[in-house]
């Protein structure tokens, strides 16, 4: 097939609010008036992002998630993204389970698909989003105040354990791993959250390498420190109440060690959920931004003056920070 057929067959479906979409030498877009750009690009390859018999249409939700991801985190509204393809041949059927996955999250954000470069190489897919936000109003990570709560949104590690599970096979039971994996492969941007918080968070980034090191970002930016409850932070492992329990039918108890699920919620990664924070006099305000976008939030701790992270457990004893987030350049 063509280079330019499988981009009219694919990548051509009708993007009406552009003001020009696929099909010339650019797009053309139009910012309502008053409203700055939020711009992001972030990319999946093959091998490192995700393994090579991954579903099409999982990958095609998740290249687009992570990226709505982004405007989550800055408060944006998506509007629009453009599509870079490497592809080592063309498979009919992996384009149209592709593009399906990447349309559905699209059109269910009102993003359109409005350019992009298609070319033969080591499977690769990278996209650049385009989100509104009113100046002054986007999320930044450098916002954060000593006294502030922590938030995270949503659950956090089980992505992290479905990968472990998948690398090493372990008895996890059916149930148990395709709950985790779907965490993993169709991770479901906080887009709403990032709207509903725009002038009640103080700062925010989102979690993809792992919520220590991104809250670590966070903290850089503010030039502060926190204090992270991990007691409070592990109950958000989705999969916790059933390892806890005989419920599956198996015995899953000491599948994960404690130490284990600790790990992969503070540094498991590809969670794609917001951590936030907000005076504790927004703490109402908060509440109602996560019931308004039916997005649950837990906080994890608060911000102090000091730099650097804390770590303490239930009986608010100091611990370790032993947790190292992912980092594409680690020395093997
Ligand atoms: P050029 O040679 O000017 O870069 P291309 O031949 O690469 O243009 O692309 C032709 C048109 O198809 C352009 O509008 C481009 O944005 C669009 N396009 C190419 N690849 C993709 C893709 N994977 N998804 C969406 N649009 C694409
Ligand atoms: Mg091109």
């Amino acid at each position: 097939m063509h280079e330019f057929d499988l981009i009219a067959r694919f990548f051509s479906r009708p993007s009406p609010r552009a003001v020009l979409g696929v099909g010339d030498d650019c797009a053309l877009l139009a910012p309502k008036p008053g409203m700055l750009w939020a711009v992001s690009t972030d990319m999946l390859v093959q091998g490192e992002h995700f393994f090579p018999g991954v579903a099409p249409d999982t990958l095609g939700h998740k290249a687009l998630a992570v990226n709505l991801s982004d405007l989550a985190a800055c408060g944006a509204q998506p509007v629009a993204f453009t599509l870079a393809l490497a592809l080592p041949q063309v498979d009919e059927s992996w384009l149209q389970g592709f593009s399906e996955g990447l349309y559905a999250l699209a059109d269910e954000h009102g993003c359109e698909l409005v350019g992009g470069d298609t070319t033969r190489g080591p499977m690769t897919i990278s996209i650049t989003v385009f989100g509104q936000v009113p100046p002054g109003h986007a999320l930044l990570r450098s916002g954060a105040k000593p006294g502030d709560d922590i938030y995270v949104s949503g659950n956090l590690g089980d992505a992290r354990l479905a990968l472990q599970a998948l690398r090493e096979p372990r008895a996890v039971p059916p149930a148990l791993l395709q709950r985790a994996r779907q965490r993993l492969e169709m991770p479901s941007p906080r887009v709403a959250l990032g709207l509903a918080l725009r002038t009640i968070a103080s700062a925010a980034i989102d979690v993809s390498d792992g919520l220590l090191g991104d809250l670590g970002h966070l903290l850089q930016a503010s030039r502060v420190g926190a204090i992270i409850q991990t007691n409070l932070a592990i109950d958000l492992l989705a999969s916790r109440d059933a390892l806890k329990s005989e419920s599956e039918g198996e015995s899953v108890k000491g599948l994960f060690s404690h130490e284990e699920q600790l790990s992969y919620v503070l540094a498991g990664g590809d969670d794609y959920e917001l951590v936030f924070t907000a005076p504790p006099n927004a703490r109402p305000a908060v509440l109602a931004a996560a019931a308004q976008s039916g997005t649950p939030v837990t906080c994890i701790g608060h911000i102090c003056a000091a730099p650097g992270l804390q770590l303490i457990d239930a009986q608010g004893q100091s611990m370790p920070n032993r947790f190292a987030s992912f980092n594409h350049f680690a020395p093997a």
